[in-house]
């Protein structure tokens, strides 16, 4: 079945949602996602949304924060041109009815590399609130048709992504494949935003929801768009060590009031890697450390001790920490809480400018499946937000101007040939789990030359099984994301090879210096 319209608009995080709500009334607009809205990280995001508002604070100030954080590697320009229209999605967000504290009224936050208070959140409900407020918005809006557990596929182009030179590709995007129940349809746009998020899924413990797949990542990839830095990820040290709860964080702000780290054998360890700061290093270093810890005793996590600060303090202050521990019996004034460092942040991605054109014409990509160059080798935190919201503004300013003509006329359809059910789940779950699993253990927090080469030859294997299935079974759910994290932890592990130093977010235990010069790697799909 086909379906026509002007723009579609894949992923309905805060990139696709500013991106859908900013196209002109005249154009009609498709916004899909493939979990229920709101949906995506972003309805995660507790801390905040950075940008400059108080006159102590400049965009002078936040790029160098920015360039400071990002290991060297951070494009001024790119960086530049997203910073300096934080404080106007501010504003436009509060048009919107999503007005957040620290602008105008209540008192901005501070974290960790940011020289002043412009981290703007509410309370720790930030992404929830701004999710909630443009899906609602986006509803209402008659040019946009939405269209839930919708799932891309892959991308139709009319050049199967030929390279011409450098980052240009020859070809021309026409829209997408798209699941909906058992159902392939056929999406033709005359523009086609990728707005997928992350992929923290890749990795057996992570932060993010079960949607963040890297789907968008490898639908470009299999379009033949070079991928960025995809070594660079960034770990949450503390995530709940919980089966029920498997992607609670645990907030730093409680290693602020003195929580301590202890091994399993009830050992404070953050004395043998950072003396000076102890529990209070940077997130980088103390999620090094756990990992470390963990690998040498071998251990599958460490615990958080918060019982010194009571009952009374810790339900006054950390309410969700209290309630997401006690929900599941961890009573955190009586003992120390199990964590583990989780998969939070995909710094790499598609290479895209800021408003989300990409070497495909008809193709943009924003959000988090981007790599503009804001981040560099390390993402300064609550620049996420900032850096999608942004980049889903500018894309849609931008669209009339590159819009084609119209639709493409003729696509064939989806061909399923001779594809039969799948009929043993068994085999997508173990695949899931052992790819889940290499990627943790060898691809994590600290790596080695041996672990990166062993992962590869895990991943091949796996890759082959999951290609054979994919070309013999019906589409469905479960199947597309297990190829797509397949892909993705691929790109991860190449990337990482290809970075001969230890910089930013990437930790080599065989070459943990850093070169003079730093370079971004670049992975696309060999013809
Ligand atoms: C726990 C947590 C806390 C965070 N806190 C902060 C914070 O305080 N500040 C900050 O700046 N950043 C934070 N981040 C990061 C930030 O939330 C994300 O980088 C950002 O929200 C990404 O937005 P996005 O629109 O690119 O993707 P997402 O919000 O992840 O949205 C992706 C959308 O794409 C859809 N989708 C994916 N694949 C497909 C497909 N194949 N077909 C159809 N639809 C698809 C999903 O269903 C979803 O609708 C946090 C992340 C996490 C996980």
């Amino acid at each position: 079945m086909n379906r026509r319209c002007d723009v579609l608009v894949i992923g309905a995080g805060m990139a696709g949602l500013t991106c859908a709500l900013e196209i002109p009334d005249h154009l009609s607009v498709c916004l899909l996602s493939k979990t229920p809205m709101p949906a995506g990280s972003t309805y995660l995001a507790q801390g905040g949304l950075a940008a400059v508002t108080s006159p102590d604070d400049s965009i002078e100030l936040h790029l160098e924060d920015t360039i400071a954080a990002g290991g060297g590697l951070v494009d001024e320009k790119a960086a530049r041109s997203i910073i300096s229209r934080g404080p106007e999605l501010v504003a436009h967000l509060a048009e919107l009815g999503v007005i957040l504290e620290g602008a105008g009224s209540g008192i901005a936050g501070i974290e960790g590399g940011h020289s002043r208070r412009r981290v703007l959140h509410l309370d720790d409900r930030t992404g929830r609130f701004i999710s909630e407020t443009l899906s609602g918005l986006c509803r209402l809006r008659g040019n946009i048709e939405i269209a839930e557990r919708a799932f891309a596929v892959n991308l139709i182009t009319d050049r199967d992504g030929q390279q011409v030179s450098g980052d240009e590709i020859r070809g021309h995007c026409l829209g997408a494949y798209v699941l909906i129940g058992d159902e392939v349809h056929t999406f033709l746009a005359r523009e086609t935003v990728l707005a997928t998020g992350g992929c923290g899924k890749v990795y057996r413990y992570t932060s993010n929801q079960d949607a963040s797949t890297g789907d968008g990542i490898a639908m470009a990839y299999r379009a033949g768009l070079p991928i960025r830095n995809m070594e660079f990820f960034q770990f949450h040290p503390t995530c709940l060590f919980h089966p029920d709860k498997r992607n609670f964080l645990v907030t730093e702000a409680l290693r602020g009031e003195g929580a301590r780290r202890l091994n399993l054998d009830a050992k404070r360890f953050m004395s043998e890697y950072d003396q000076e700061r102890m529990e209070l290093a940077p997130r980088d270093v103390v999620a090094r450390a756990i990992d470390s810890e963990m690998k040498k005793l071998g251990h599958d996590h460490v615990l958080l001790d918060a019982t010194h600060l009571g009952r009374e303090f810790l339900e006054e202050h950390f309410p969700e920490v209290t309630l997401g521990t006690t929900s599941v019996g961890i009573i955190p004034w009586e003992e120390p809480i199990p964590v583990v460092p989780a998969a939070h942040y995909c710094v790499g991605g598609v290479i895209a400018s800021p408003d989300g054109t990409t070497g495909i014409r008809g193709l943009r990509v924003i959000g988090e499946a981007a790599s503009t160059g804001l981040h560099g080798a390390n993402r300064l935190g609550s620049n996420s937000l900032l850096e999608a919201g942004v980049m889903g503004i500018m894309a849609a300013e931008t669209i009339p101007e590159t819009l084609a003509d119209s639709c493409a006329a003729n696509v064939r359809d989806w061909s399923y040939g001779r594809a039969r059910p799948l009929s043993e789940s068994i085999l997508v779950d173990h695949a899931w789990a052992s790819l889940r699993s290499v990627m943790w253990d060898y691809v994590g927090i600290v790596r080695t030359d041996r672990r990166l080469h062993r992962s590869l030859r895990f991943i091949e294997v796996i890759s082959e099984e999951v290609e054979e299935d994919y070309w013999s079974h019906m589409p469905c759910t479960d199947l597309l994301e297990l190829r797509n994290i397949c892909t993705v932890g691929d790109v991860i592990v190449r990337s990482a090879q290809k970075r001969r130093e230890s910089r930013g977010l990437h930790y080599n235990l065989d070459c943990p210096e850093i070169s003079e010069t730093g370079r971004n790697t670049v992975i696309r799909l060999e013809k």
